[in-house]
C-alpha cells in the first residue's frame, strides 16, 4: 500500500463492519475471570483494563499514525505538549543534560526550561547544523530534540548531519514533526529514534480536538542508557513499554477516547489538505515578497530563503503551511491583522481555516526580548498558516489589509 491508499484504508477490523472506528466511551474493559484479567494487567495478554493506560479507540489511531510514521509502536496523549513531556522524560534523569534546537515551538521551550527544577539540564543550541549541537555534546547528554521546520522562525535542522552525530555518539533523536506530517517527511525513516505530533494541528485538520502521538522508531539501543535497567529485556521497545507503564500512565496524560476520534477524522484526507497548504503557501508567499509594503517574509519555499535547498531535499512534494512576514512595527503588524478578513486571529496552526497571529504579544509574551529574538520572534512579525482556501481570496485580502496599513 502507497500512502495515500493507507491514509483511507487502515480502517480498524470491527465485528460488525464498521467503517469508522466505534467510541468506547468506557473507563474500564471486565473480564471473565480473574485469571484473565491478571494476564492482561502483566502484559501477558493482549487485551484493555482501564483507558489511561490503553483503549480500543485509541489504539486504532495509534496503529494508523504508527504506519504513516514507518514506526514500531505509538502511543497517543492527550496533547502534544503531553506527548513531548513523555518522551523526553521517559529518557531523562536527575543529573542528565540534554540538547534542544532553540528555535522550538513556545510551549516546548518553557516545557524544557522548567526541567531545570528537577536536575535536568536543557542545553539551547544556537542553531540548527551539526556543529551547533556537537559543540554541546558530552558524557551527560542523554538525548537531542529538534522540530522538522522550526515554528515560527521556520529553520530547518541539518537532520541528517545530526542523525549521523546522534548514531557516532549513541544519543538518542526525538523530532517533533507537528509541521510537516508524515505527509511531507517520515523522520524515523532518515534515522531518527522517535516522532512526536501535536495531532491538534495538520492530522486533525479542523481543531475540534487537542492531542498528541509519540512513535517509537525501535531503532535505538535503549539498554544502553542508565534510565533503561530495568526495561533492558524489552530490547528495542524498551522505550515505548517504559513510557506507557511509567511516564504516561503515572502522569495520566492518556486521550480521551472522543478526541482519539475526532482526531482520526482527518487522517484520511492529510495528505490532500497538506497539498493545498503547501501550494497555498508557496504562492501567497511569493506574493507578499512582492509587495512594497511588506520588509521580510520567510517561507522556505521561496528561491532566495536560506532552508530552501535542505527542504527541498528533505521533504516530499512541498514547503509546509506556515509563513511569516515582518511589516516595520508593530503597530503596523497590528493595523494588518486587524484589516484582514479571512484570517482568523487565534493561537493555533494547521487548520484548514487560514489563521494568523502576533507572536510577541500572545504566545511569546512571557519570554524576554532575548529568548524572543533567539526564536526568532520580532515585533513586527506576523505568522500566517495558510488554509486551503481559494488562494486569490487570500492575496486579494492581503492586498486590501496592506493597503489599509500604509496610511
Ligand atoms: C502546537 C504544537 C505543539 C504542542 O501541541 P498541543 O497539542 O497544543 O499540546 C508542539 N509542537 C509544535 C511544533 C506545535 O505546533
Amino acid at each position: 500500500m502507497r500512502f495515500s491508499t493507507k491514509l483511507v484504508n487502515l480502517e480498524l477490523k470491527d465485528k460488525y463492519g464498521a467503517t469508522n472506528t466505534p467510541v468506547y466511551l468506557s473507563n474500564s474493559f471486565a473480564h471473565q475471570s480473574a485469571e484473565d484479567l491478571e494476564k492482561i494487567f502483566n502484559k501477558r495478554a493482549p487485551g484493555y483494563a482501564y483507558s489511561r493506560v490503553s483503549n480500543p479507540s485509541v489504539r486504532a489511531i495509534e496503529e494508523k499514525l504508527m504506519v504513516l510514521e514507518e514506526g514500531k509502536e505509538g502511543i497517543l496523549t492527550s496533547s502534544g505538549m503531553a506527548a513531548i513531556a513523555t518522551a523526553t522524560l521517559n529518557v531523562l534523569e536527575n543529573g542528565d543534560e540534554f540538547i534542544a534546537t532553540s528555535s522550538l515551538f513556545g510551549g516546548t521551550y518553557n516545557l524544557f526550561k522548567s526541567y531545570s527544577n528537577y536536575g535536568i539540564t536543557p542545553k539551547f543550541a544556537e542553531g540548527v547544523e551539526v556543529e551547533d549541537i556537537k559543540k554541546l555534546i558530552n558524557s551527560k547528554t542523554k538525548l537531542v530534540f529538534l522540530e522538522t521546520l522550526g515554528n515560527p522562525k521556520l529553520d530547518i535542522p541539518d537532520i541528517k548531519g545530526i542523525v549521523r552525530l546522534c548514531k557516532d555518539k549513541g544519543v538518542p533523536l526525538i523530532v517533533d514533526s507537528t509541521m510537516t506530517t508524515p505527509a511531507l517527511i517520515n523522520p524515523l525513516e532518515l534515522g531518527a529514534n522517535v516522532v512526536i505530533h501535536s495531532t491538534s494541528k495538520y492530522i486533525n485538520g479542523t481543531s475540534n480536538s487537542i492531542g498528541g502521538v509519540i512513535i517509537d522508531g525501535a531503532n535505538f539501543d535503549w539498554g544502553s542508557l542508565d534510565s533503561f535497567a530495568d526495561y533492558k529485556k524489552y530490547g528495542k521497545f524498551a522505550f515505548s513499554v517504559k513510557a506507557r507503564s511509567e511516564v504516561f500512565r503515572n502522569l495520566g496524560v492518556a486521550s480521551s477516547p472522543m478526541n482519539a476520534f475526532l482526531n482520526e477524522l482527518g487522517v484520511p484526507t492529510l495528505k490532500l489538505r497538506m497539498k493545498v497548504h503547501c501550494d497555498n503557501a508557496l504562492e501567497l508567499a511569493k506574493f507578499l515578497a512582492d509587495h512594497p509594503e511588506v520588509k521580510e517574509v520567510s517561507y522556505p519555499g521561496l528561491e532566495g530563503n536560506p532552508y530552501h535547498q535542505r527542504a527541498k531535499g528533505l521533504f516530499k512534494g512541498g514547503f509546509g503551511g506556515m509563513l511569516t512576514l515582518r511589516v516595520g512595527s508593530k503597530e503596523r503588524a497590528f493595523k494588518l491583522i486587524n484589516e484582514l478578513k479571512y484570517f482568523y486571529n487565534l493561537a493555533n496552526i494547521g487548520d484548514v481555516k487560514s489563521l494568523i497571529i502576533h507572536p510577541a504579544s500572545t504566545i511569546y509574551s512571557r519570554n524576554s526580548k532575548e529568548e524572543q529574538e533567539s526564536l526568532g520572534v520580532y515585533d513586527d512579525l506576523i505568522r500566517v498558516s495558510v488554509g486551503i482556501e481559494d488562494v486569490e481570496d487570500l492575496k486579494e485580502d492581503f492586498e486590501q489589509g496592506l493597503e489599509g496599513i500604509e496610511s
